[in-house]
């Protein structure tokens, strides 16, 4: 794979770099997109019954079931190449910021640390009451919903769901990264889930360089600096030879 010389120059310069990822990594580690494409999630499950607060209070038990049975299904899977390569870069740059959009916890599993989760995560829940985080346990084999231990009401997964905010403090800190970043890497990334998809725009806009890595092209196109066309998990792989001259 070729890269033109001022994107390997730009991020062997680089001091401070965001990696923003999107369902798109995630999927190449075989989790199913939740929105874009005929085997999404959104387009099997009703998204009224499953990611939203009227369905949870509807049916509470059928929620954390369905959640439960998805937390099941993604232990059995793992981080793929692009995260390892995002990983590695954490540990060879000293100002790597990773945003994702994704709750699988992947780039953690992967070694990526400080991850700003824009829209939450199932390694924790909340409660439905008062919004209590509690961490998510992974190793419990009963699928019964757990009460919250500080005030009785049901857990839910700390993920957004239609109709709710974005985590003020982790879309904030996302902002910040942004407007100080040198290099600005968009992967895998439909651009069409807001207030997540201004990130790309809000760097560039404050004079980062902006990469995006993604298979189809998107509204970004026409503002990325440079647009590398393929799957992550070979794109970035290629990407780190080519800049550090080291295979991962
Ligand atoms: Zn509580």
């Amino acid at each position: 794979m070729k890269f033109e010389r001022t994107v390997i120059e730009k991020l062997r310069q680089a001091q401070r770099i965001v990696f923003f990822t999107g369902a798109g990594v995630s999927q190449e580690s075989g989790i199913p997109t939740f929105r874009d494409g005929p085997t999404s999630i959104w387009q099997h499950f009703d998204p009224e019954i499953y990611a939203s607060v009227t369905g949870f209070d509807k049916n509470p038990t059928e929620v954390w079931e369905w959640y439960w049975d998805r937390r099941q299904s993604f232990k059995t899977l793992n981080p793929n190449a692009a995260h390892n390569v995002i990983s590695a870069w954490q540990e060879k740059v000293q100002h790597v910021t990773v945003i994702t959009q994704n709750i699988d916890g992947f780039h953690q599993k992967a070694g990526s640390h400080s991850v700003i989760e824009l829209h939450g995560s199932l390694a924790m829940d909340k409660c439905r009451a008062n919004g209590h985080s509690i961490v998510h346990d992974v190793n419990n084999s009963s699928k019964l919903q757990p009460m919250c231990i500080e005030c009785g009401s049901l857990l839910r997964p700390d993920v957004v769901w239609f109709g709710e905010t974005l985590p003020i403090a982790a879309y904030d800190q996302a902002e910040i990264m942004c407007f100080n970043c040198d290099v600005f890497i968009c992967i895998g990334c439909s651009m069409d889930i807001y207030p997540a998809a201004n990130l790309p725009y809000t760097a560039s806009a404050s004079g980062s360089y902006l990469i995006q890595v993604n298979p189809n092209p998107t509204d970004l196109n026409e503002v990325a600096n440079c647009n590398l066309l393929g799957n992550a998990g070979e794109v970035l792989p290629a990407l780190w030879q080519a800049v550090w001259e080291v295979d991962l």
